[in-house]
């Protein structure tokens, strides 16, 4: 695999112009946002107004063509300003349009991936019930034959983006005694169908800007032009969703661990205690190497995560076991490491801030709730782990 990596001014382009627009729309409303824990629909707006959620989808598709690497200059630069939107975007992006690029037929493309990579569209994806979270493949939702049409009945939870989508990528049971092995199938739900309803919505310690959502799915009725993928293929669906949206949480932590950092140092030559600033101490000087140390590597992990997938292409059909093998055990081990080092990074930021990091309202205060999530969703951490202890079991270092 190459080693060596360097952004060509295009994407070194794209980074100012996401830069400047972050800095105008979304920096400005994110501690009211975070306050009132609204969904910041303007920002959103004004976001896929701009092609931002659509960044790695094909310009055919309606996307801006930018590949993961592109995409995770965008998240990196979102995450520096708000893990809020970073969620939305990566709810939408690596886990509602990958599974269409990947798994959608040309008409199923035309019908729901373009609209949704122009940002007419917002999506949401759904696998969590209240019986199956790292057990993923457990799914009770059912999906019943009926014809050639499916009946879906059951209960989702913890669906972000859940209560605003316009269409759902939802797993369900079409033989739930068969778990990951057969008995899974993605369907694409819109969320006008009768039957469908929005449950409880999650108030929750961060990411106030989300929305963290139970589906009620009381006999939706779900033609065969909604079968995403193959019948019974559905938990692969979901997985190689993940595994893009395992390197996008790690260029959103990036981007979190950077702002926190940057913060913490600013603050560190401005605050003087007994005489000196504290950054003249060398316990806040080792606090800042081992920072910048964890940024340094995350950097390379994740840009190279994201050229690998670019490398791969979009078509899951032509990857080998091998190419599967490799990209899911290193975008477990970016997503691993980036959450921990994110909690890390974030928490010495806090500590170096002193009493004020803990104040309700300080941007320091609000990343260091937002990123305790990262260590959960997508898998947790200690799944991430089983992943790449398998893998490295099976086929060594
Ligand atoms: C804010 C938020 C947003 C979310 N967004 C989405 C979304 O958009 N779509 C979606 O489908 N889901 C979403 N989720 C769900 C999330 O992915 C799950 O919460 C997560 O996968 C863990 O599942 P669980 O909560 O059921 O925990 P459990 O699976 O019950 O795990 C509890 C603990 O047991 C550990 N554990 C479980 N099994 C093992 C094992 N075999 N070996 C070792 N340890 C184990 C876990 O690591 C964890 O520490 C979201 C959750 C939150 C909180």
């Amino acid at each position: 695999m190459p080693i060596e990596f360097s952004f060509t001014p295009d994407q070194e382009a794209f980074r100012d112009a996401v830069r400047a627009f972050l800095a105008k729309e979304v920096a400005p409303i994110v501690a009211e946002m975070d306050e009132k824990e609204e969904f910041p629909h303007a920002s959103v707006a004004k976001m896929q107004a701009e092609g931002y959620f659509g960044v790695p989808i094909p310009e055919e598709y309606g996307g801006l063509g930018l590949g993961k690497v592109g995409y995770s200059i965008f998240l990196e630069e979102l995450g520096k300003v708000d893990a809020s939107h970073g969620t939305i975007v990566g709810a939408h992006t690596s886990l509602g349009t990958t599974p269409l690029l990947y798994y959608g037929t040309e008409e199923q493309k035309r019908r729901w991936l373009v609209p949704a990579a122009k940002g007419e569209k917002l999506l949401a994806f759904s696998l969590t019930e209240p019986g199956s979270g790292s057990d993923s493949g457990a799914v009770h939702t059912v999906a019943e034959r009926s014809g050639d049409r499916w009946i879906v009945t059951g209960n989702k939870i913890y669906v972000s983006n859940g209560r605003e989508a316009d269409t759902i990528v939802l797993m369900a049971g079409n033989d739930v005694k068969l778990g990951p092995n057969g008995g899974v199938t993605a369907f694409l739900l819109d969320t006008n169908l009768p039957g469908f309803k929005v449950g409880r919505c999650e108030k929750k310690m961060g990411l106030h800007g989300t929305s963290t959502a139970e589906l009620i799915l009381d006999h939706v009725e779900l033609g065969p032009e909604r079968v995403l993928g193959e019948v019974g293929k559905g938990f692969h669906v979901a997985m190689t969703a993940l595994d893009v949206g395992r390197i996008s949480l790690g260029a959103a932590s990036l981007g979190g661990m950077q702002a926190a950092t940057q913060q913490a140092l600013e603050f560190s030559k401005n605050r003087t205690q007994f005489g000196l600033p504290i950054s003249e101490y060398e316990a806040i000087q080792f606090k800042l190497a081992d920072m910048a140390m964890k940024i340094h590597a995350l950097k390379f992990m994740v840009y190279h995560a994201a050229a690998h997938q670019d490398r791969l292409g979009n078509d899951p059909k032509k990857w080998t076991r091998l190419e599967r093998a490799e990209k899911t055990r290193e975008a477990a081990t970016v997503k691993c490491l980036a959450s921990e080092w994110a909690d890390e990074v974030i928490d010495e930021a806090l500590q170096i801030h002193g009493g004020l990091g803990y104040i309700r309202g300080t941007p320091i205060e609000r990343a260091y709730r937002d990123a305790r999530i990262s260590e959960i969703f997508e898998g947790t951490n200690e799944i991430q782990r089983l992943v790449v202890s398998r893998d490295v079991i099976a086929r060594g270092l």
